[in-house]
Formats: structure tokens, C-alpha cells, sequence
């Protein structure tokens, strides 16, 4: 087999905290992580040698920035392989987003190239090296709904939640993820999400039960900063949502819906209005 094809998911944050400042310029999260059914798609190909990648849009880095290129360099040069590999990216996800496409870019190709080369490494492997390039890496090589803790690479699955309506929506704003924690101040958080109680929902499959808890303490930086995002997210409930709520460090919005009329009204007005230049109606992935 000379040629594969991997798709690489999306994530939502159903809950994110953040527990305290270490030392080392990082923050200890608790989060709930969720898989979204909207993907990048990536055809690695055998060559010769060397790593070469190609992007089919210009928002992201086709050069050895690009967090694909780390991922094959540090499997290829772990497993000792000396043939080469060709990477295709045929990019989906919105970029600086909060939906960590550049980490699950790394994942795919950490499995990917796994695939391809028959390396053997088991999935607890390929968490270890891809923690060096990204905190979020483990989280996309495992996928479906898990609590992810420390830097964001301790996992424990969860049951996925009840099956609903996804929208997600991107305004037309770069957030950098630097900016916002930067701008963090915990000690001034009064609202922690309950992640506790969304934990015991998510196990009662009590979809009530999530939407109430959906909380993200990164909004205290990015809501007065950007208000594109609390009109998204007012729009989202005025169609209907159970509950809306910004993505990881942002801007992207997602909203939960019962119905898929509604999400797609929803998605049919912040289009029209230009709230955001993105925009997807989907469901939970796996
Ligand atoms: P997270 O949710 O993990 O914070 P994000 O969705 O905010 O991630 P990314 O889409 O991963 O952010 O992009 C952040 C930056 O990383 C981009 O501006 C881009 O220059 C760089 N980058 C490197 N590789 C990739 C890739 N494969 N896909 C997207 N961005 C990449």
C-alpha cells in the first residue's frame, strides 16, 4: 500500500477550566473534550526520501511550520525510516479557530504514517510523542468525548452525549491563543463551569444536563474583546439552541440544538447577517 487517505476531526470544548498558571509558562486545564463530525482530509503518499506537503488554501503554512510536517519529521526519525513521504491537505476546519485543526492534522499524520510505513506503534505510543508537539495531539489521536486534564494530555473517555444538532460558526476575527491566556485573569473568575455535573449528564445521557453546564472561563477574555461572539451566541438561542458557547481559546461559537430546522435557520441568518464567514451545521463525531 503506497497511498493513503485519513480524515482528521474537528473538536469542541463542552466545558473548559482552567485550574492555574504553572510555573512553566503553561496552564493546568480541566476540560471536556468532543469530537465534531467536520474534517480536514490528508493523502500521504511513499517517496524516496525527504518530507514534502502541499495545502490546498493559503491559510495555513505548507513549510516545516506546518504541524504536519513536525509530526511525520519526529515519527519518521523515531522509527528510524528512511524512505520519504508526500503530505496532501485538503483543509476544512477553520484555521485559529479554537477546533485544534493543526493538532489534529498531527494526529492523522502520526496515525497515517504509522499505517503507511507499518510501524507497529500502539496509540499509547504515538500519545507520547505527539504531547511534543502539541498539548491537544493526544486528545485528537483518541477522539470521541473524554475529560482531558493537566496541560490537556491526561485523558479519560466519557460516554459520548445524546445524539443532536450541531452548529458552528466562525467570525471573520483571528484570536490568537497566546493573546487570550495571556489575558486570563483566574483570580478574577467567579463562574467555573461544572465539569463535574456535566461528567454525571454526559453518564445519565441527559442532554438537558450538558447544555446547562456549558461553560468556558476563556470567554472572561474574548466576549468584551470580540462582541461578534455574544451576538453569535444570542442568535444561536433566539433559534432555539439549548445552549451556545465559544470553543476553546476562540472565536468559533458552536450552539446545541434539537431540532436541525433550527440550526439551519439559525446558520441561514448569522450568513446573511455576516456574523461569521464560516459556518457548519453538523453533529457529534466519534
Ligand atoms: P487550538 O484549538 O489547538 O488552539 P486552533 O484551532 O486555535 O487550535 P489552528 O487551526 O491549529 O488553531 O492554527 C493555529 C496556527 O497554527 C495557524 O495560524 C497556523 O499558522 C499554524 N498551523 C500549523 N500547522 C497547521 C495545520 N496543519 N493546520 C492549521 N494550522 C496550522
Amino acid at each position: 500500500m503506497q497511498t493513503i487517505t485519513r480524515k482528521a476531526y474537528a473538536k469542541i470544548n463542552l466545558a473548559l477550566d482552567v485550574v492555574r498558571r504553572l510555573e512553566n509558562g503553561y496552564h493546568e486545564v480541566r476540560m471536556i473534550m468532543q469530537t465534531v463530525d467536520l474534517y480536514d482530509e490528508l493523502t500521504f503518499q511513499k517517496t524516496e526520501g525527504g518530507i514534502s506537503l502541499t495545502v490546498d488554501t493559503t491559510a495555513v503554512p505548507a513549510d516545516q511550520s506546518n504541524l504536519i510536517y513536525k509530526a511525520a519529521t519526529l515519527l519518521l526519525d523515531s522509527a528510524g525510516v528512511t524512505d520519504g513521504v508526500s503530505v496532501h491537505l485538503q483543509k476544512n476546519i477553520p484555521v485559529a479557530a479554537g477546533m485544534a485543526g493543526g493538532s489534529t492534522d498531527a494526529a492523522a499524520t502520526l496515525l497515517g504514517l504509522n499505517e503507511l510505513f507499518g510501524l507497529h506503534y500502539t496509540k499509547e505510543e504515538l500519545k507520547a510523542l505527539g504531547v511534543k508537539i502539541g498539548a491537544d495531539v493526544p486528545y485528537c489521536i483518541q477522539g470521541g468525548t473524554a475529560l482531558a486534564e493537566g496541560i490537556g494530555e491526561i485523558l479519560s473517555p466519557l460516554p459520548a452525549p445524546p445524539a443532536a444538532h450541531l452548529l458552528i460558526a466562525k467570525p471573520d476575527i483571528d484570536v490568537s491563543t497566546a493573546f487570550v491566556y495571556r489575558n486570563l485573569h483566574l483570580e478574577a473568575v467567579t463562574k467555573h463551569p461544572d465539569i463535574d455535573g456535566m461528567i454525571a449528564a454526559l453518564h445519565a445521557q441527559d442532554l438537558k444536563g450538558i447544555t446547562d453546564r456549558l461553560g468556558n472561563v476563556l470567554e472572561t477574555v474574548t466576549v468584551p474583546a470580540y462582541p461578534v461572539i455574544a451576538q453569535i451566541k444570542e442568535k444561536m438561542i433566539s433559534h432555539g439552541a439549548q445552549g451556545a458557547l465559544m470553543s476553546g481559546s476562540g472565536p468559533t461559537v458552536f450552539g446545541i440544538f434539537e431540532r436541525e430546522e433550527d440550526a439551519q435557520g439559525a446558520a441561514e441568518e448569522i450568513r446573511t447577517q455576516g456574523l461569521a464567514g464560516q459556518v457548519f451545521v453538523t453533529v457529534f463525531g466519534t
